[in-house]
């Protein structure tokens, strides 16, 4: 999963009961809805491991 600003790597960070995507390179948080339509398996497959995300 590749942020759209800088093609660097998101990662999958959670916080209290909320999960984002932070980018590595420029910092960038997604929320996950706003990502939804493109999470690639490898993150979906991140995201699974959270079990009780709250898409915000
Ligand atoms: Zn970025």
């Amino acid at each position: 999963m590749k942020c759209k600003e800088c093609d660097e790597t998101l990662k999958v960070q959670r916080r209290c009961r909320q999960v984002r995507l932070t980018c590595s390179g420029c910092k960038k948080e997604y929320q996950i809805h706003e990502v939804a339509a493109e999470l690639d398996p490898e993150t979906e497959a991140e995201l699974e491991r959270f079990t009780c995300i709250i898409y915000d």
